[in-house]
This record gives C-alpha cells, sequence and structure tokens, in this order.
C-alpha cells in the first residue's frame, strides 16, 4: 500500500502563470476576448493561471500573419529552416526539467511522464530537421519520350494549423508543426484550453530562436477559435487531436472549405491475454497501459481480454495484485505513479461510469473512488484510484464508451478469433495488443487486428516519430496520418514536370 510520509513540494506547487497570451507575428499579445477560463493544477485543485478564449478577428490576424510571412518563408532554403529546429531542442533540452514540471503541474501527469512527453516532443524536431532529404523529389530522363523528361517536386502550401487535445499539452502539436514548417509552410498551434501554459513556454522559446515574424502562431480558444481557423480561407490544412466527436465533426467542416484534414480521434484499445504469455511481466505491462497518465491517453489499455477460464483468473488475480500497489498522488512527488485526472468534470465522469457499470452488472474488483493519495496539500484534487471490473460483457456500457480515466475492464472470451471478433466490432480502431510467446499466434493477430497501432507484449504501442500514427473506424478520420513519411505529404503538394528542351544543331553542336 501507499507510503504515507511527508513529501517537501518543491516550490512549482506554488506557480501562478497569469493570463495566457496568443502569439502573432512574432510577438506575444493579450486576446481582446472578455471570456476568462481559469486553469487549475488537478493535483490540488487551485487556480494556476487563466486565459481568454480568443475570437474569430483574432484567427484572422494569426492567418493573415502566416501568410505574410510564407512567401519569404517558402524562399528559405530548407537547410536553413531547419536551423531554427535544431537551435529549438538545444533550448528544450536546457529547460528540459522545468518544461517536464509544467506539463505536471498542468495536467496532473507524473513527473516521469511528463518527461517522456517532453522528449517524444524533441524526438520530433530530430526527424523532421532531416527535411531537406524528406522533402526531395524524383525525375526520370526520357520519361515520357526521347528529350522528354519528367520530374516531381514537393511545394509547400502555405497556412496549416493543428487542434490540440489536453492529454499530452507540451507533445502533440509537435507531432505537426515543425514537419509543416521545415517543409515551408507557416503554421497557428491552437492548443487545449484546458491546459495551454505549456504551450506558452514553447513559443517562449519559439521567439527566443528568432524564427521570422509570422512563421508560428499560437491562438488560444475554444470552439469560436476552433470554427474560424476551420472555415478561414487561407487556412490549407488541419491537424486535430481529440475527441471522436469533436474529430468526426472538424473532418467534415474542414473537408467543407477545402481544407486538408487528418483528424486523430477517440479510443478503446483491448489487450488480449493468451495461455502463454509470461504472467507477471505481461501484469507490469498493464499497470502502465491502463493506469499511465491516469488513463487518459488515447493508446491506454481499457479492455483486457483473456482467452480461457485459466488465463482469465490468473490475470485478473495479477492484474489486481498489481493495481493495489499503484500509489496516487501529486505528480511532482517522485514517490507517486499515478496523478489526478484533467478536472472536476472528468473526475465526476469517470464516477458516474463506474456507477454505471456496477448498475449494469460488471464486478468491481478494485475500487478507485476513494484512493488513497499520498502527497499532503492535494485534498481538493481531481484523483481516481486505479479501478478494475471484472465480467464484463461486449454489451455494457464500460466497455463501448471511452472512459478516458484509470478504469480497466475484463473480458473472458473462448478463442483467439472471439477476441479478435470483439476488436473488430468495436467502433474504435486505434490500438490492440496481445500477450504471448508464440510466433505463429502473434503474427494472426498483427495480421488481423483490427486497429492502427498493435502491441505485441506491449501495451502501449506508441510509434516513435518516423513512424507513421493514427487509428482506424472512428479513432481516424482522414487519409494521411500523423508524422512519419505521411507527414511529408501532408505537408507538402506535389508538382510535376514535363521537360522538353529543343535542341538546334545550328547553334548547339552535336547531339549524342
Ligand atoms: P476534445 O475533442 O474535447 O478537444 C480537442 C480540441 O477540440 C480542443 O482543442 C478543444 O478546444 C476543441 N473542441 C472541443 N469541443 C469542441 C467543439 N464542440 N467544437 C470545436 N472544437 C472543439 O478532446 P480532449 O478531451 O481535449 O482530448 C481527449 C480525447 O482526445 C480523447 O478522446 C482521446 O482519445 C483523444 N486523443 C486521441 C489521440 C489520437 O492520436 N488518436 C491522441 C490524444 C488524444
Amino acid at each position: 500500500m501507499a507510503t504515507t510520509e511527508p513529501v517537501v513540494l518543491i516550490p512549482e506547487f506554488k506557480a501562478h502563470y497569469g493570463s495566457i497570451p496568443n502569439f502573432i507575428n512574432g510577438a506575444f499579445v493579450q486576446s481582446e476576448s472578455t471570456r476568462i477560463l481559469t486553469i487549475d493544477n488537478p493535483a490540488t485543485g487551485k487556480e494556476i493561471g487563466t486565459v481568454a478564449m480568443s475570437t474569430a478577428a483574432e484567427v484572422d490576424r494569426a492567418a493573415q500573419a502566416a501568410q505574410a510571412a510564407f512567401q519569404d518563408w517558402r524562399r528559405t532554403p530548407p537547410q536553413t529552416r531547419i536551423q531554427y529546429l535544431f537551435k529549438l531542442k538545444h533550448l528544450m533540452e536546457e529547460r528540459f526539467e522545468d518544461l517536464a514540471r509544467i506539463v505536471t503541474q498542468e495536467h496532473g501527469k507524473s513527473l516521469e511522464e511528463a518527461r517522456g512527453s517532453v522528449m517524444r516532443g524533441i524526438e520530433h524536431l530530430e526527424v523532421a530537421s532531416g527535411m531537406p532529404s524528406l522533402m526531395m523529389g524524383y525525375n526520370l530522363e526520357d520519361g515520357a519520350a526521347p528529350g522528354i523528361d519528367e520530374e516531381m517536386i514537393r511545394q509547400p502550401m502555405g497556412v496549416f494549423a493543428c487542434i490540440s487535445p489536453f492529454n499530452f499539452p507540451m507533445m502533440v502539436p509537435f507531432w505537426f508543426w515543425p514537419y509543416a514548417i521545415a517543409a515551408g509552410n507557416t503554421y497557428i498551434v491552437k492548443p487545449s484550453e484546458q491546459d495551454p501554459i505549456s504551450q506558452k513556454i514553447v513559443f517562449e522559446l519559439i521567439e527566443e530562436v528568432g524564427l521570422p515574424a509570422g512563421v508560428m502562431n499560437m491562438v488560444n480558444g475554444d470552439k469560436e477559435v476552433v470554427d474560424a481557423l476551420l472555415h478561414h480561407p487561407l487556412i490549407k490544412g488541419i491537424s486535430f487531436v481529440g475527441s471522436t466527436r469533436v474529430g468526426h465533426y472538424v473532418y467534415h467542416e474542414g473537408a467543407k472549405h477545402k481544407k486538408r484534414v487528418q483528424a486523430q480521434a477517440g479510443a478503446k484499445n483491448h489487450l488480449v491475454v493468451m495461455p502463454d504469455a509470461v504472467m507477471e511481466k505481461a501484469s507490469q505491462n498493464w499497470i502502465n497501459s491502463f493506469f499511465g497518465c491516469a488513463g487518459e491517453r488515447c493508446l491506454a489499455g481499457s479492455v483486457l481480454v483473456c482467452v480461457g477460464d485459466e488465463v482469465h483468473a490468473q490475470a485478473s488475480a495479477a492484474f489486481k495484485e498489481a493495481a493495489e500497489k499503484v500509489t496516487v498522488g501529486y505528480g511532482l512527488d517522485e514517490r507517486v505513479f499515478m496523478g489526478p485526472v484533467i478536472s472536476a468534470s472528468a473526475k465526476a465522469r469517470i464516477l458516474g461510469l463506474i456507477e454505471t457499470g456496477i448498475e449494469e452488472g460488471a464486478t468491481l474488483l478494485v475500487d478507485g473512488r476513494n484512493p488513497d493519495v499520498i502527497t499532503p496539500g492535494c485534498e481538493e484534487g481531481y484523483f481516481v484510484g486505479p479501478t478494475i471490473f471484472d465480467n464484463v460483457t461486449p454489451d455494457m456500457t464500460i466497455a463501448k464508451e471511452e472512459i478516458f480515466g484509470p478504469v480497466a475492464c475484463i473480458m473472458k472470451v473462448e478463442t483467439l478469433d472471439d477476441a479478435l471478433k470483439i476488436i473488430d466490432e468495436s467502433p474504435f480502431g486505434n490500438a490492440a495488443s496481445i500477450y504471448t510467446q508464440d510466433g505463429f499466434t502473434a503474427r494472426k493477430f498483427k495480421y488481423e487486428a483490427n486497429a492502427g497501432n498493435i502491441g505485441i507484449n506491449i501495451g502501449v504501442p506508441a510509434a516513435m516519430a518516423y513512424f507513421p500514427f493514427a487509428g482506424r473506424k472512428d479513432s481516424f478520420f482522414g487519409d494521411l496520418h500523423g508524422m512519419g513519411r505521411d507527414a511529408i505529404d501532408f505537408f507538402t503538394d506535389k508538382k510535376v514536370v514535363v521537360n522538353r528542351w529543343i535542341w538546334d544543331p545550328k547553334t548547339m553542336g552535336t547531339w549524342s
């Protein structure tokens, strides 16, 4: 069980970040909006800043600035453009610990998880720095006929924007903008209104690296800003990450306004346990998968599908034992494995779903409704402890809906095919994992599981930056995934040039 030793909280505990400004045309500017939201530290429930919900006029200013910057920026050689990414990478490495602490304070995840998210952001700067090679085209001599050569060149398109979720406030915008600007586009970031402080700090560093004004912009806000981005005629493409409901809307609304859209959406991920799984290692892995980041991860495990009675008995016992050892508290307290969820309303929604699970007849194996919070001073925090339901059936609400909190469901099936059917019938398709030591079983799963990211003995199959990332079904709307080579296709337009140069024997000599 959790220890109750007192912990000395570090000074950031009291940090107040003031009112988070926008960043437009190379300068921080306060929004003119009078619609102000408070930003809470979810571990303490205390206000740590405020943010104004910007207006469509402010989005227009950002879009005009980005458009004005575009012509010079696209003419800046890629080799010069990426120097700014290198500089930012170095600044982020210097400020690494501060950045991680800010993520923990505004989002709640543990310091270790926050560090991981900052590292993942930096990884995108590194990969996008390969842009001079990545965006090369190709050509073919005599491609159409003798003397007619063909070539494909990639060109930037103009202004792009991303709309970001609350669960990785530092990392998610890095999935997109480093590739966009390295390829010669200009950019607008719309952070989540629930935790916009990390992006404010990133933009302080962006200001420090001295990018030309207008290349990178940030507008804070909610639906009004999102709609203004979706409707703005200067914006060529939108990358969205968030819930399925909003992702579906963004995809349709963006396409209606002639934009490229990639919308990465909600999830309900299944982890299948086979009789030959290495149970001790696997159960540790489930703790990270289901309860890491308090379950607020699009790749979080949600349903543990046990194949056979024996597996079910062993897996539920091992999972329960491991879950009961999870420490809950303020993420800055290094003893803590799991922090709070993002807000009082998220907590209320998750507790409501736990009630529904009980009403619908699932067995509450581990009850996280009143967790033992080990960090002093967190009485008002939004904590839900690790929760496990056993004997869940596919028709139950908790088996179908995305909970986005630390609530695990355990199901029992007879065969691997039964498990694959459950995965296939889920409306979501972000990730699926299998625990087995058998190569053929793993291959069958990899081949047949209907999800965009597959884990083999891995509970959070998070691709590195150089691989594409997106789900299937209601977990993704669009064609080109985020990251990897897809990012190059998304942020450039291909142009084919057919060349013929006329040979004049009188003036040009002999043609051999
Ligand atoms: P959300 O959909 O509520 O918000 C995402 C963004 O959309 C925010 O910037 C928000 O301001 C904006 N928004 C919210 N409501 C809107 C509306 N009605 N109209 C227009 N814009 C609106 O998502 P969230 O709660 O911030 O994030 C959690 C969700 O994100 C989960 O469903 C999770 O699975 C998903 N997610 C998916 C991925 C992925 O890669 N598939 C990654 C991270 C998170």
